[in-house]
């Protein structure tokens, strides 16, 4: 289910423009608009929730099929030599987008 507020709902719509990388039933890949690393892609799934607390097993699915294909994902677009995921959850952690992503960074010897 996606919600007309978000902004990853609008991309997955192709209602707001992404350089889209990987996409299937389940997931969609895009390169971060504002990126943090030399490569710095977002893995979304396609049903709009904020917390892995709020996966059921349908969701908790979802997102094991998307760690088996971020390898592939990843190595295809520059994280050949290695790469980092980073899923921030609530405010203290900094979370700007409340639908479920995964940071895929790499490209470059990460600074820590
Ligand atoms: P968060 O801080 O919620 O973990 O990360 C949200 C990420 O989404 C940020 O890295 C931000 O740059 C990215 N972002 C926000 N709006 C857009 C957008 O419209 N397009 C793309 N490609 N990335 C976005
Ligand atoms: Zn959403």
């Amino acid at each position: 289910m996606l919600n007309n507020d978000c902004v990853f709902c609008k991309i997955i719509r192709g209602e707001i423009p992404s350089s889209k990388v990987y996409e299937d039933d389940v997931m969609l890949v895009f390169k971060d608009i504002e990126p943090k690393a030399k490569v710095h892609l977002l893995a979304v799934p396609k049903d709009h929730f904020k917390l892995l607390s709020e996966a059921d097993d349908g969701r908790a699915a979802a997102l094991s099929h998307m760690l088996s294909v971020i390898p592939s994902v990843a190595a295809e677009n520059g994280c050949a030599g290695g790469y980092r995921l980073i899923i921030n959850q609530g405010d203290d952690a900094g979370q700007t987008v409340f639908h479920l992503h995964i940071h895929i960074l790499g490209g470059e010897q990460l600074p820590w």
